[in-house]
């Protein structure tokens, strides 16, 4: 970066309803401290069908979308943006796999297999690649500019 600090990598981290109806938010945020990361930002926001359905486009042709619009406004979620080296890879290693019943097997010690039920309610979201991070970022925090995420960055 041209100021001479070291940027870590940013990435998106949303609490769904059922983690944060279900008291586990503050389970969750301790989990994310000890493993490192920075809590950059953080918003608590009641989200509505126009924006689950703009977040979630990519699923929009998918069988499940209606319940996904329905499980995503069912309560408020709590917004991120988390911040360490590899925070990308590794925020989705820490939630564990999508399927929450199956990751209580494999991955017993994941957020997901803790807080989870099922493939649909999995209480937590995670950007998936560099591309997604700074497009989903500058989807809830609107006030950041794009080269502050990641132009200078590592992806
Ligand atoms: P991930 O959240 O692990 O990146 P996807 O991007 O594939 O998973 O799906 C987005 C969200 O849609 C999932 O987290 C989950 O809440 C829901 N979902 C995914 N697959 C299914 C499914 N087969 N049935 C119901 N809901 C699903
Ligand atoms: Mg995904």
């Amino acid at each position: 970066s041209t100021d001479g600090s070291t940027k870590m990598q940013k990435t998106l981290a949303i609490i769904k309803p059922d983690g944060l109806l279900g008291n586990y938010t503050d389970d969750i945020k301790r989990t994310i401290l000890e493993y490192g990361f920075n809590i950059v930002k953080e918003k608590i926001v009641q989200l509505d069908d126009a924006t689950v359905k703009r977040f979630y486009a990519e699923h929009s042709s998918k069988s499940f979308f209606s319940n996904l619009v329905k499980y995503m406004t069912s309560g408020p979620v709590l917004i991120m943006i988390l911040e360490k080296n590899n925070a990308i890879a590794d925020w989705r290693a820490l939630m564990g796999p999508t399927d929450a019943s199956n990751a209580k097997i494999t991955h017993p010690h994941s957020i997901r297999a803790k807080c989870g039920l099922d493939t649909e309610k999995n209480c937590v979201h995670g950007s998936d690649s560099p591309k997604s991070a700074q497009r989903e970022i500058l989807f809830f925090f609107k006030e950041l500019s794009a080269d502050v995420i990641t132009e200078h960055d590592e992806l």
